[in-house]
């Protein structure tokens, strides 16, 4: 569990943070702790779930553990993420600063807010990429349309010629053959 330290409730020792083992009486308090955290539970859970891939479930734990405490800054800042993830960039840079409100001087809120920005900012490139990619195949099929229009006109020009050349050397040799006739 990712919790600030406690005092165990039996013996009353500090549980320091990022254990539930009480050092003093071995007791494991996690159960208590679940009792008592219930948002953190919800946070991990949303963690998990986020490892897992399952973002949407992840965002509904997420969202429960911020209705039980809105102020929980690790459910703020990975509800940010989880929707940086999904590109809702919008919705993502209001939960960041809604954690920035709570620590201003959080340098890794800073950092989270840099990396909302800069997700959005090689989306929006990789779309426009994508339509220039599209434009260029486009062109590029275009250009072969072109090139073998252009080898059927020079074709076509080819047989012309050859047709037009036919043409004359009849004419001429009908001319000649009526001539020779005549005389
Ligand atoms: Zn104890």
């Amino acid at each position: 569990m990712t919790v600030k330290s406690c005092i165990c409730p039996y013996c009353e020792t500090l549980v320091p943070e990022d254990t539930t083992i009480c050092p003093g009486c071995q007791e494991d308090v996690a159960g208590l702790l679940k009792l008592a955290y219930p948002h953190v539970t919800y946070y991990d859970e949303a963690l998990e779930l986020a490892e897992q891939g399952e973002l949407a479930r992840a965002r509904d734990s997420a969202y429960l553990s911020l209705r039980l405490r809105p102020t929980y800054r690790p459910s703020l800042m990975l509800m940010a993420r989880l929707n940086a993830r999904e590109g809702h960039w919008e919705t993502a840079r209001q939960y960041a600063d809604m954690a920035k409100e709570l620590e201003p001087d959080d340098p890794e809120l800073d950092e989270l807010r840099a990396e909302i920005d800069e997700g959005e900012k090689q989306q929006e490139a990789a779309r426009h990429s994508e339509m220039m990619d599209d434009v260029t195949a486009r062109r590029k099929a275009a250009e072969r349309f072109l090139a073998l229009h252009q080898r059927e006109l020079a074709q076509a020009a080819l047989y012309g010629a050859i047709l037009g050349g036919v043409l004359v050397e009849t004419a001429r040799w009908l001319i000649q053959s009526w001539m020779q006739r005549k005389s």
